[in-house]
């Protein structure tokens, strides 16, 4: 973790997702970075996101590849385009790790899923699953 992402990592913990967004140019954008990558002005703002979005393209992954990860396999490596605009490395969850329950451009909403007392990870689920 690093210091300019602690925005996002605090806010994850209080249910919120947060987006960085520049100050001068107005772009938001992920991951957070010290300069916003648009146009290099180091007056960046934080945002709290809708949480929706919907699958850009995903991936089912039958390995585990990060021993600390909990979710046993298969499941769906998804990236997320967010409706702020930036697109986010994620995981798909309740849904069946399956191409026919799964599509491109399927409207998806955040879940908060604690890992540790530290880290809650932004997954995401179909919209409405439960
Ligand atoms: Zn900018």
């Amino acid at each position: 973790m690093t210091p300019e992402a602690k925005p996002f990592w605090d806010g994850l913990r209080e249910g919120k997702l947060r987006l960085p967004r520049c100050g001068a140019c107005g772009h938001v954008f992920f991951y957070p970075r010290i300069l916003c990558p648009k146009c290099q002005t180091r007056d960046i703002g934080w945002i709290d996101a809708s949480g929706k979005g919907k699958l850009h393209a995903f991936e089912i992954s039958y390995q585990t590849f990060n021993r600390a990860w909990k979710i046993p396999p298969p499941y769906v490596l998804a990236m997320i385009e967010l409706a702020e605009g930036p697109r986010m490395m994620s995981n798909l969850i309740n849904v069946a790790p399956d191409p026919k329950s799964i599509r491109c451009d399927m409207p998806v909403e955040v879940v908060f899923t604690k890992v540790s007392d530290d880290v809650t990870l932004p997954l995401f689920q179909p919209e409405g699953a439960r």
